[in-house]
């Protein structure tokens, strides 16, 4: 099965009846380049910058960033390279200077909030990144967005940063585009008021379910009920892209949920314009969608809105999947 699916490396990730997806890869280093090229993955959907750091410390300085985006990004080109600012804190590598534990770590200090308080950290690694964007298609996303006000300070501290890199003569490209993870559940209830500001979602199905459904992701207790295809989960998502659609800009999915795929149907069904897995899992996943139709995966989609038990959910999915599974 495996050489088949090498085979299939450069088949374009399209439905039987001609929904195109993009299909993208996560990577959390950049000696996963290789992976992510052999797997015929259109661009990186997810790099989670946070593996940069080291013991806790901070993140390397703005040339070394501006040294491994630009080598991700030129390997890339023309294909894009989404890059997460650092996403620490949580059950996530800690940072300085928070030295003691927090009570409660996935309510704390991680994602976006630790940048926008770290405001010289924060600027080192978008500058990096704009640097970086000269080389190739660089794209921006914050994590852990739980309102509109982290958006516009996020945005505002890149328009900072241009500023001062024009004004030193150093080139970046002017339209970056900017986009945030939908990976909790006020970004997703007010997706529609966040979408005018960006340029694209991507929805973090791993928190935005632990929040969702009040599970921690990481606690072996409560594993049962934490389940993608819980009503509330799939409203959410069918929330966010209809939000995004409405405002003209795309969707996609960067939790593990994108790379599973029993639940590929749903996804597609839901609407999703792009799915980001691990470079493993990506001939499985263009596979599948190579086997479905969009409208077929439509039609179950708003079944499964309208029911009311997430095991019924998958069921529907899974039947779907049944074609390639
Ligand atoms: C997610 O939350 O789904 C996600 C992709 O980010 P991470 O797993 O890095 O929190
Ligand atoms: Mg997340």
């Amino acid at each position: 099965v495996r050489h088949e699916l090498e085979a299939q490396r450069d088949d374009a990730a399209i439905t039987s009846d001609g929904r195109a997806i993009t299909l993208s890869a996560n990577i959390e280093l950049v000696e996963e380049l290789p992976l992510v090229q052999n797997s015929g993955a259109k661009g990186i959907g997810l790099y989670r910058t946070e593996f940069l750091l080291l013991n806790g410390e901070e993140l390397p300085g703005e040339n070394q960033q501006t040294e491994t985006y630009t080598r991700l990004a030129q390997a890339l080109a023309p294909h894009p390279l989404i890059i997460r600012t650092l996403d620490a804190g949580g059950d996530k590598l800690p940072i300085e200077p928070l030295t003691e534990p927090e009570p409660n770590p996935f309510l704390g200090w991680r994602g976006i909030r630790v940048s926008l308080d770290r405001p010289d950290m924060f600027k080192e690694q978008l500058r990096a990144i704009l640097r970086a964007s000269a080389h190739g298609r660089v794209a921006v996303m914050f994590p852990l967005v739980s309102g509109i006000k982290e958006v516009r300070r996020g945005k505002d501290m890149i328009k900072e940063c241009m500023d001062e890199l024009a004004s030193q003569d150093i080139p970046f490209d002017e339209n970056l585009e900017t986009g945030v993870m939908i990976e909790v559940p006020s970004a997703a209830v007010i997706a529609d008021l966040i979408a005018p500001e960006v340029d694209f979602f991507s929805i973090g199905t791993n928190d935005l379910i632990q929040y969702t459904v009040a599970v921690d992701r990481v606690n072996h207790h409560v594993a049962d009920l934490y389940r993608p295809t819980h009503p509330a989960v799939i409203r959410l998502i069918k929330r966010t892209i209809d939000a995004g659609t409405a405002n003209g800009i795309w969707t996609g999915v960067c939790g593990e949920m994108a790379g599973d795929i029993l639940l590929t149907p749903l996804l597609l069904g839901l609407g999703v314009e792009e799915l980001s897995v691990g470079p493993h899992q990506v001939p499985r996943v263009r596979r599948a969608i190579r086997a479905l139709s969009h409208a077929e995966c439509s039609a179950m989609a708003e079944e499964a809105l309208q029911t009311p038990l997430s095991l019924d959910i998958l069921e529907m999915t899974s039947t779907l999947a049944s074609k390639y599974y």
